[in-house]
């Protein structure tokens, strides 16, 4: 699932990420924990990507939200980003495993973290904030 973006519009590119993280976050599949967590991933030429995430009863088998919109943008042969939006319930951040996959084509990709209950929690931060220490082959 994709979106496209008028990039003369930039200013308010992060209120349309928000309100597409938003949106596909009423898809997750979680019944296991009920933790729904929608992502949207905007690549460098306007389009966004979306993804929530999708729970297993293996649990091992889950994929979050982020690695859900990350495969999406790069099956599309998006893999230049400009900043990913989240939205929860409670706020938080992405995992370490999400993080790593992120910073394989954006280490220092902005990221804004909503927490859906509740207006004014709205956090910006950035991969390499969150992660300083990714994995690199040497
Ligand atoms: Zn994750």
């Amino acid at each position: 699932m994709s979106n496209k973006f008028e990039m003369n519009d930039f200013a308010d590119s992060g209120l349309w990420l928000i309100g597409l993280a938003i949106d596909v976050r009423s898809r997750a599949y979680c019944s296991y924990s009920g933790f729904a967590v929608g992502a949207a991933l905007l690549a460098s030429d306007g389009e966004a990507f979306v993804g929530c995430n999708v729970e297993n009863a293996s649990f091992g088998l889950t994929i979050c939200a982020e690695r859900n919109a990350a495969t999406s943008a790069v099956a599309a042969g998006k893999t230049e980003w400009l900043e990913l939006a989240l939205a929860l319930s409670g706020g938080g951040a992405p995992c370490g495993a999400c993080l790593q996959f992120l910073a394989e084509f954006a280490p220092r990709l902005p990221v804004i973290i909503v927490d859906v209950d509740d207006d004014n929690a709205v956090q910006f931060t950035s991969v390499d904030s969150l992660l300083p220490g990714r994995f690199t082959l040497p």
